[in-house]
């Protein structure tokens, strides 16, 4: 017997997500079904808002609702220092950490030849815009500690040298292949305070 059409449509809109397969999707699905109907119109209402209200930060591609960011638009920031990551989550993280008062930059993905991701692909080109100022005085680099990380930080860190900006990289006591993301915040404030030239 074939799901009734409304829940195979629910089906493939939860297996759009990742780490979403089709078993786990019919659970969610009828799952849905057993839900308050509020419960259920709450959840679609934050979908797409999500989507609707919130964008990209037009200076550093953090996601935000005004446009620029809470962070860029900070007078109390510290404008020599620009922290650069792969993901808005990982603004997020950070920010945990009070000590770091400076800007950041998020690239939205990893250079990944594999992957065919190249530099234009993803947030650079507006970074080595911003680096144009003369505020910028450090570029932290805090890609994870993946291959594909490690490598868009020797990419990055060869770009921005020449121009006489310091270039540091977060001192990983994050273990390798390890996500930012899933970092303590003591582990962090160690790794931001730890970081290294290079
Ligand atoms: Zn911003």
């Amino acid at each position: 017997m074939q799901y009734p059409e409304p829940i195979s449509k629910l089906m493939d809109s939860f297996m759009k997500l990742p780490g979403i397969g089709a078993k786990t999707a019919a659970r969610l699905a009828f799952y849905t079904l057993s839900m308050d109907e509020d419960d259920v119109t709450d959840f679609a209402k934050a979908l797409i808002s999500a989507k609707r209200d919130l964008h990209y930060c037009s200076i550093c591609g953090h996601i935000t609702q005004g446009d620029p960011c809470e962070i860029c638009q900070d007078k109390a920031r510290d404008r020599s220092m620009i922290l650069v990551v792969e993901d808005a989550k990982d603004v997020i993280s950070i920010e945990k950490v009070r000590d770091y008062n400076g800007l950041y930059h998020v690239l939205h993905g990893i250079l990944s030849p594999i992957e065919g991701t190249g530099p234009e692909d993803i947030n650079i080109p507006s970074l080595l815009k911003r680096l144009q100022s003369d505020e910028v005085q450090e570029v932290i680099l805090a890609t994870n500690a993946t291959a594909e990380g490690e490598a868009t930080a020797t990419y990055l860190s060869r770009l921005i040298k020449p121009a006489g900006i310091k270039v540091t990289r977060l001192a990983h006591g994050l273990s390798v292949g390890s996500d930012i993301e899933y970092a303590d915040e003591i582990t962090l404030m160690k790794a931001v305070e730890g970081r290294r030239e290079i």
